[in-house]
């Protein structure tokens, strides 16, 4: 159960957060005080897996590529979605990892309430 950073109360409401975000903000209802939550750990665990099976696969296909260069099959180069996967999948890699380690994701107050 998610408790209000500022009064401890657990009556909040779900808002869709301005810009990028992960989670609804979530706004008290006692108090006002709207929040970000933390990221939790086991997203950023998800996070993680999914950025390693982006990666494997790609491994994979590279590793099927150098085996089958014969001439019956074309070459296939890395392409624009490997591209994505790789990036995207570093981005996932690093913000999961800091999640994991404490050093981001963590609960952000975004408007403080009034008591
Ligand atoms: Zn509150």
């Amino acid at each position: 159960m998610e408790l209000c950073p500022t009064c401890q109360s657990n009556k909040y409401r779900k808002e869709v957060a301005k810009g990028v975000a992960l989670a609804y903000n979530r706004r008290c209802q006692a108090c006002n005080t709207v929040w970000q939550p933390a990221c939790s750990k086991g997203l950023a665990t998800l996070f993680i897996l999914g950025a390693l099976a982006g990666w494997g696969y790609i491994a994979f296909a590279v590793i099927d590529w150098s085996v089958n260069t014969g001439r019956d099959r074309l070459p296939t180069p890395i392409g624009i979605i490997d591209l994505l996967v790789i990036i995207g999948g570093i981005l996932l890699f690093r913000y999961g990892l800091g999640v994991l380690r404490g050093k981001c994701g963590a609960l952000t107050i975004v408007e403080t309430g009034t008591k």
